[in-house]
């Protein structure tokens, strides 16, 4: 793996959509509701209701574009996308789900703590992509396993525009052959796990910090 290259990735995308800083920075009572949502979405594997939550701090979390609520009330939570993507997710137990962007679609067996498997499709030639992923970063067909592009990082986040419809579109998996035709940022699976792992780890330490524990799903 490239350290210098995954380092450079990781610092790009936290520049222009710095997740972590923006929840941590809130007070507690606004990260609890914060670390409510995401234990939902690894317990339930569907988006809770924003009827169910105290309305001022999920307006805070809206704000900071830490979650994502649609017209029909559903909370959507990076990584995890309460509208249909062309990510799916699914454990072989629940109802698939959609992940925001490709890098966040490789944080879902950690969070989850279980093995999945991702369906997509190519961005440059739409053929389809399909494979299986386990939380210890493991895939099991490593060799067919498609590449990352994060393409895209224009710094019109926030208030401007969401990530998740901003610059998350930029963040997509490619087939072996169309990788190996781009300059752009191109990341091989286990460099982009690294980069997700990275970017998505400080929601399990808030999990913990709360005592919401991972666990398996039910
Ligand atoms: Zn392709």
């Amino acid at each position: 793996m490239r350290q210098d290259h995954m380092e450079r990735g990781l610092q790009n995308l936290l520049r222009e959509f710095p997740l972590q800083s923006r929840v941590m920075n809130e007070p507690e009572p606004v990260q609890k509701i914060y670390a409510e949502i995401i234990r939902f979405w690894v317990l339930h594997a569907h988006p809770p209701l924003a009827q169910n939550f105290p309305e001022i701090p999920l307006q805070r979390l809206r704000m900071l574009d830490a979650v994502a609520i649609s017209p029909e009330g559903l909370i959507g939570a990076y990584p995890f996308s309460a509208k249909e993507t062309p990510i799916r997710v699914s454990n072989g137990k629940h109802q698939s789900i959609f992940a925001m962007c490709a890098i966040d679609a490789l944080a879902i067996p950690f969070l989850w703590n279980a093995p999945i498997e991702i369906e997509s499709a190519c961005h440059d030639c739409a053929v389809a992509i399909k494979w299986g992923l386990d939380p210890n970063g493991d895939s099991p067909d490593i060799i067919g396993a498609p590449y990352v592009a994060m393409g895209h990082l224009d710094g019109k986040t926030c208030a401007e525009q969401p990530a998740c419809s901003g610059l998350c579109t930029g963040i997509y998996f490619l087939c072996t052959a169309c990788a190996r035709n781009l300059t752009m940022a191109i990341y091989p699976l286990q460099e982009a796990q690294y980069i997700s792992q990275m970017f998505f780890g400080f929601q399990v330490a808030l999990l913990q910090k709360f005592q919401y524990l991972q666990g398996d799903l039910p």
